[in-house]
């Protein structure tokens, strides 16, 4: 019998890890998802500042030839004064003037305040883009490695689908009819260890008269608490 339960144990280990890895499979491709959606929305805040630049440096060149325009306005009404007959036409001219200069004087500061927002925003786009391009190279050298993953987790899948046929293939039927049953109401845990009488599954006692049974290796025990198959686990000896 002492064999058995080794068997039944070691398919349990393989069936623990084969379900690891089932779950990482799952999982692999979620995170992949994860790290290329958070690469997409760092790149597009980046953009969105690029934008901003081009935006700036489109509205100040339209600033730009609207003052050009203004200047050659004021030059144009300036040199009227010496054609005005009447000084009401004088007065009214000075007006004109007052206004356009007005207008000039306002376009120069918006030009001002267009420059210096173009500086700031150049300052802010050169930190995100510095700490785009690490985040990218990590974030890449991630996705490689989920990517490699992904490739390889089949073949690992597979031996140990082929392990865990070569230890069956030695466990009685009814021992692995048992432990399916088990395995399934137990959230894939069917053997679990019992180590100074409390059982590795539910963390109960189970009764002194059945601990020392079970260390007898004679019968195929389960946990009174939890039903889970339970072995004895002789950590004195370097465990089992
Ligand atoms: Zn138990």
């Amino acid at each position: 019998m002492k064999r058995q339960v080794e068997l039944l144990v070691e398919l349990q280990q393989i069936d623990s890890e084969k379900k690891r890895i089932e779950t990482r499979k799952h999982d692999l491709p979620v995170e992949l998802e994860r790290l290329n959606t958070k690469l997409r929305d760092f790149e597009e805040t980046v953009e969105t500042e690029r934008k901003k630049i081009e935006d700036l440096y489109e509205r100040h060149q339209l600033k730009e030839s609207d003052l050009k325009k203004g200047n050659e306005t004021l030059k144009k009404t300036k040199s009227r004064l010496f054609e005005v007959k009447t000084n009401k036409e004088y007065q009214a001219l000075l007006k004109e003037i007052e206004v356009i200069n007005r207008r000039n004087d306002e376009l120069e500061s918006e030009i001002i305040n267009i420059l210096e927002a173009i500086d700031t925003v150049k300052e802010q786009l050169e930190q995100e883009e510095k700490e785009y391009a690490v985040f990218r190279s990590e974030c890449q050298s991630d996705i490689k490695k989920i990517e490699e993953e992904i490739n390889s987790i089949d073949s690992v899948l597979i031996t140990i689908q082929k392990k865990y046929g070569d230890v069956k293939e030695f466990i009685h039927a009814d021992h692995l009819r048992r432990y399916d049953i088990i395995k399934q109401k137990r959230n894939n845990r069917a053997v679990v260890p019992v180590w100074k009488g409390i059982c590795g599954g539910c963390h109960m006692n189970i009764p002194p008269q059945m601990y020392n049974e079970l260390q007898k290796y004679e019968e195929l025990m389960l946990c009174p608490h939890c039903n889970r198959i339970i072995y004895w686990d002789n950590r004195d000896n370097g465990g089992s």
